[in-house]
């Protein structure tokens, strides 16, 4: 019985630092090379299982290497691997160059992650026997949908981080029980440019928590005023997975039993302590942590 089940991706991020993005056609020398752990699912159980939940990770990786290195580093921040497929393709890999300055560019090769077309047995287990299911939009959208349609029949709580942003059907919003997309994302979905009344509109078909950088988050439903929750004022460094780490830890307080102001209170705290820190998933604060800093 895990609280928080993730279906999701798992990549190894392949980042490289250089003074400035090469051009078309053009080598030139990097500075260092770092292998990361990421992908948002992977993120989202790592920040999640480092806050205190009891998570399950369901995903795949190729028999390989990096998909060795990813599983160990997932269980390593205590998240159950077992439900993790193991694919005929090599584990995804996030191909990442970073400038001096913050410009970059990345290209994802899925490699395992694709092949995750409909559930594995061992993830409709997974799902079955958990408290709340974290979803997001880097593996195919049939085992999304089939996801939520499966939790939603269960009574498992749906919350869907709908990032990559794309269109998303009437189907899956009604089969999610919370969205929460960053304001790009919400605009994107309801085909509207203000983030807001995105918000309103979506919150037609499920609960939706727009988040909104160090703006804060707000939680707008069909049929109560909206609330907000403002970020906490700290200098950011790398708000890298600043969303993943929101959610992760929102999930895991709502689990707990939280009302939502807390846990987004709680959510907001973990993603202010880890946009202080350089890195991604590595940067999510402990429950110790996050305590301490909300006294
Ligand atoms: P990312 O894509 O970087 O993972 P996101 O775009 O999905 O992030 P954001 O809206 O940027 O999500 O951030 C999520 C939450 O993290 C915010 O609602 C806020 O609570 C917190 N947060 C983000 N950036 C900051 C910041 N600079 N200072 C404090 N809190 C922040």
């Amino acid at each position: 019985m895990a609280d928080v089940v993730v279906l999701g991706s798992a990549n190894m991020d392949l980042v490289v630092t250089t003074d400035r993005l090469p051009g078309r056609g053009e080598t030139i020398a990097g500075g260092t090379f770092r292998q990361v752990p990421g992908g948002k699912g992977a993120n989202q159980a790592i920040a999640a299982a480092r806050a205190g939940g009891t998570v399950r990770f369901a995903g795949a990786v190729g028999d390989d290497d990096l998909g060795r290195r990813i599983v160990a580093a997932l269980a390593s921040a205590g998240v159950d691997t077992t439900a993790v497929g193991r694919a005929g393709v090599p584990t995804g890999t996030a191909h990442i160059t970073v400038a001096a300055g913050g410009d970059n560019t990345i290209v994802v090769v899925p490699g395992a992650n694709g092949t995750l077309t409909d559930l594995l047995p061992a993830h409709a287990y997974a799902i079955a026997t958990a408290d709340t299911l974290l979803l997001q939009l880097e593996l195919p959208l049939p085992v999304v949908q089939a996801a939520a349609t499966h939790a939603h029949a269960l009574g498992v709580r749906t919350i869907l981080t709908p990032a990559p942003a794309r269109p998303l059907s009437d189907d899956l919003l009604a089969a999610v029980d919370l969205l929460v997309p960053n304001e790009h994302e919400a605009t994107l979905i309801a085909g509207v440019d203000d983030p807001y009344r995105a918000a309103q509109l979506l919150a037609k078909h499920c609960d939706v928590l727009l988040t909104l950088g160090e703006r804060g988050a707000v939680h707008v439903t069909a049929d109560a005023e909206p609330v907000a929750v403002p970020a906490f004022p700290v200098t950011a460094v790398d708000t890298t997975a600043a969303g993943d780490t929101f959610v992760g830890v929102l999930a895991v307080a709502l689990a707990a039993g939280a009302a939502m102001p807390d846990a987004m209170r709680r959510a907001s705290a973990a993603a202010a302590l880890s946009v202080q820190q350089p890195g991604a998933s590595d940067s999510a604060p402990t429950a110790a942590r996050i305590d301490a800093f909300l006294g």
